[in-house]
């Protein structure tokens, strides 16, 4: 201490530690005079360059997250009855769509925590409230500041394609946005047009598998109308690699319900 306090000016002598109540650091008390007058203080350089960094990483989050809904709000449709899409509104008909209720609900408030489990497929026919449920958690980890994003297949592919053609924003872009999001939501997996170019893999394979791959370990949402199986043969060649990417770390939920669309769906 004597040692640091000489070298150090005279204006500063430190004259004891205190243990920040924060972070558990511990932190110098510094004697020092200020406009003629001794003061003593004693900041936390750990808390303060952890709310720097707090900042920094808020501050590109906001950025991507702006950045996603400008590339997807423009492009990608979403249905007017989704946009007020939460958990209240969801009715389940029967027991299948109220476990898929709570299965979800459960998702959102444990999205925090969720560690080698941490993404869901909801597999069901149409009409069953897939999409609902998971614009539902869209939603509600969009308002606890998480960057999600909602597209469906169709109009990933799409969004790709006009890329080429556009200039507000690159193929890049848009896979770096799918590839940083905190939750990525694929609607409607295999409801894509992939036609197979004479055996080879199609350009909407590929990217599919990009995106998937880019992905894999992160937490994501699929829903299809399809079974693995189904869709691994939709996607040809590249199939059984794109639904076992898909399912690493991720639990199906089966939705089974009448053959209809639901009341508000
Ligand atoms: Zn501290």
């Amino acid at each position: 201490m004597e040692a640091l306090n000489t070298m150090i000016s005279s204006n500063l002598k430190i004259i004891g530690n205190r243990t920040c109540e924060k972070c558990g650091s511990s932190v110098p008390i510094i004697q020092t005079i200020r406009d003629g007058r001794t003061v003593e203080v004693s900041d936390c350089l750990t808390c303060d360059s952890n709310r720097v960094q707090d900042e920094a990483i808020r501050f590109k989050k906001d950025m991507d997250q702006r950045r996603g809904e400008i590339i997807f709000k423009k492009y990608s449709l979403i249905p007017d009855h989704l946009k007020n899409a939460n958990f209240n509104n969801y009715e389940p008909v029967n027991e299948s769509t109220s476990n898929a209720k709570k299965q979800a609900i459960w998702y959102a408030n444990h999205f925090d925590e969720l560690r080698d489990e941490n993404s869901l497929l909801f597999q069901g026919k149409y009409g069953v409230g897939k999409s609902h449920l998971s614009y539902a958690i869209a939603n509600y980890l969009k308002s606890d500041g998480k960057v999600v994003l909602f597209v469906s297949m169709p109009d990933m592919l799409n969004l790709l394609r006009e890329s080429y053609s556009k200039n507000d924003f690159s193929e890049t872009d848009i896979l770096e946005v799918c590839k940083n999001a905190d939750l990525l939501i694929l609607d409607d997996m295999g409801a894509e047009y992939v036609k197979l170019d004479n055996g080879k893999e199609s350009w909407a394979v590929d990217k599919i598998f990009t995106i998937v791959n880019s992905r894999m370990d992160k937490p994501n949402i699929f829903t299809t109308n399809y079974t693995s199986r189904e869709l691994a043969a939709k996607y040809g060649n590249h199939g059984g690699r794109i639904v076992s990417r898909m399912m690493k770390g991720t639990k199906p939920i089966k939705i089974d319900a009448p053959d209809y669309r639901l009341k508000g769906w």
